[in-house]
């Protein structure tokens, strides 16, 4: 089925901005709104808090939907060799002091990730 109208000179092609794929593959992060999150516009910030004497990573200022955060804590925790939740707040948090770390994986994903606090 065709869609296009004269006077249209061409059909938007339906791909994601980010990785180019169909969007009906493309698997992304998105937003609650089921849109595709373009890292650049998400301020995340990374900082060390103790928990219980332990120190946890807390990365926050991501506006994905909670399950794409689930898949990235998945990721994440693999690369890391630690555990890690999702928090109440929305944060993702990893066991143990991997600030540095994390700022340069979230940079590499295209993030303007900046570490805060100590
Ligand atoms: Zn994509």
């Amino acid at each position: 089925m065709s869609r296009l109208f004269s006077g249209t000179p061409f059909e938007l092609p339906a791909t994601c901005d980010l990785c180019q794929k169909p969007l009906g593959t493309c698997t992304c992060p998105r937003d609650k709104d089921g849109k595709v999150v373009n890292p650049k516009q998400a301020a995340v910030r990374i900082r060390r808090e103790k928990r219980a004497g332990k120190l946890v990573t807390v990365i926050a200022g991501l506006t994905m939907r909670d399950a794409d955060k689930q898949t990235l804590l998945k990721q994440l925790k693999s690369t890391l060799g630690a555990g890690g939740t999702v928090t109440t707040e929305g944060d993702i948090e990893v066991q143990g002091d991997h600030r540095d770390k994390l700022v340069q994986h979230f940079t590499k994903l295209g993030y303007p990730a900046k570490p805060s606090g100590g």
